[in-house]
């Protein structure tokens, strides 16, 4: 069922490229697999998926460390600081900083370790109460404090959009994160890059990727509905 799944999400990502006058190689397919076991994630490897997404620092360091070496783990969750060093140097890319507290803690982590960690900084586009993230108003005075950080590496911006009926709803979320990165990228800021641009879910990813995404998270529509009761 997954490799199914996975071979009609690749058919939908090629078409909103081509729809968009994109390369599929500029989106990247994170396949985000959270509360699902480790034989699905080996359904999803055999595929070809390389990217996969967690959002719980626990489940990504056990599935880490039973899963093939060659995978980008993307944490894609709310970090919590005392559990930055469990991550640290599993997780290729943090998208979810958006404290300077946070930050912080990642730096002195990677530091400790020697490294420098790569991150998106995570922006609430709708300003939802119930999300976290900078508010889009926010994040250039972010940029300009988090540049003291040699730890960390700022490669983009996430966002995660509202859940709604019509996904193109969203369409106006996604042109304004891509029209914020665009913004900072002229500051040139030193450490900050702004290649990156993590949006779209399953129910948005088409939409996402015709505003210029080059990260989709994709859960449900590859591993199916999630079930929380079961959960460890
Ligand atoms: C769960 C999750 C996803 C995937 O959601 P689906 O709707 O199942 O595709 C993407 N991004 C984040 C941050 C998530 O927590």
């Amino acid at each position: 069922m997954i490799t199914e799944n996975l071979k009609d999400v690749e058919a939908r990502v090629c078409a909103a490229c081509e729809r968009s006058g994109r390369k599929r190689e500029d989106v990247t397919l994170i396949a985000v697999s959270k509360t699902k076991p480790v034989e699905m994630l080996e359904e999803a490897y055999a595929y070809g998926c390389r990217y996969f997404g967690e959002n719980k620092v626990q489940e990504l360091d056990e599935k880490y460390d039973i899963m093939p070496k060659d995978i980008h783990w993307q944490m894609i969750g709310h970090l919590q600081r005392n559990k930055v060093k469990y991550i640290i140097d599993k997780a290729e890319l943090i998208h979810s900083v958006d404290s300077i507290r946070l930050a912080e803690t990642i730096d002195k982590e990677a530091a400790k370790k020697g490294i420098v960690v790569n991150v998106l900084l995570e922006v609430n586009m709708a300003k939802e109460d119930t999300k976290f993230g900078l508010m889009p108003e926010e994040v250039m005075d972010f940029i300009h404090e988090i540049v003291r950080f040699q730890h960390i590496k700022v490669q983009g911006l996430m966002t995660i959009a509202p859940f709604v009926e019509n996904p193109e709803e969203n369409r106006i979320h996604f042109a304004n994160l891509r029209k914020l990165s665009v913004d900072i990228a002229k500051e040139k800021v030193d450490n900050v890059n702004m290649s990156i641009l993590s949006m779209g879910m399953t129910n948005d990813f088409e939409v996402a990727i015709e505003e210029g995404a080059t990260m989709v998270r994709i859960g449900t529509a590859i591993f199916g509905e999630r079930n929380y009761a079961h959960q460890i």
